[in-house]
């Protein structure tokens, strides 16, 4: 397997203690348009080609570019993910809006939800999300951020509990679990990166 995942934008309606790019309100600016397809077109010339994840900050909140993006690389043969914190889950014209981005080649989506992600949102809106998402045929796939493997401080076992309620409802959609070590220096800036995904990251200054 070999993707890209680009980064889009940092600003987000949330501000998780884990975020690993400091993503927040007071984070401005998204990637241009044209920008984003030739960044994606030439790492899928060069065999990156499974997958594209797009992701923020919050890409839900400029649902038009994304929009935009997706009709720019449409004719790329690629599964299209889109990474989200789900806040919309409650807001009725999403519904209709993930439906449009079905349409123009979105495959599935990922939505992130643990104790860091609960501080700004409940559980009954992220069910709101996955609802909405397999109404339009959307792949669904929760993610979540631990920090210890053994479940064994506070913030897990919230997250577990968590992870539970929504797995009674949703059985059939992909789970996918992070843990992160806390026994090392700014570990929770840490991430994954898998050897063959290639990151794009948008720069802050590019719109200026
Ligand atoms: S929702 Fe995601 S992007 Fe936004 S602050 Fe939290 S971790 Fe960062």
């Amino acid at each position: 397997m070999s993707g890209i995942r680009i980064i889009v934008t940092y600003n987000c309606n949330f501000m998780c203690g884990n975020c690993r790019y400091k993503c927040g309100p007071y984070r401005k600016g998204i990637m241009e348009v044209n920008n984003f397809r030739n960044k994606i077109v030439k790492l899928y010339e060069d065999g990156y080609r499974d997958y594209i994840i797009i992701e923020g900050g919050e890409p839900f909140l400029y649902i038009g570019m994304i929009y935009k993006y997706l009709k720019k690389i449409k004719n790329i043969d690629a599964k299209k993910y889109i990474i989200t914190n789900g806040f919309w889950g409650d807001i009725e014209t999403y519904l209709y809006s993930l439906n449009e981005l079905k349409e123009i080649g979105l495959y599935g989506i990922i939505i992130e939800y643990d104790y860091f992600h609960s501080a700004f949102t409940d559980i009954s809106t992220i069910k709101g999300a996955i609802e909405k998402a397999l109404k339009n045929g959307l792949n669904v796939t929760l993610k979540s951020v631990f920090l210890t493997k053994d479940i064994s401080v506070k913030a897990d076992i919230l997250t577990f509990e968590f992870i539970k309620k929504i797995r009674e409802s949703y059985k059939n959609i992909g789970y996918i679990f992070e843990c992160v070590n806390t026994n090392e220096q700014n570990a929770l800036l840490k991430f994954k990166t898998n050897t063959k995904e290639k990151v794009i990251m948008y720069k802050d200054r590019e719109n200026i």
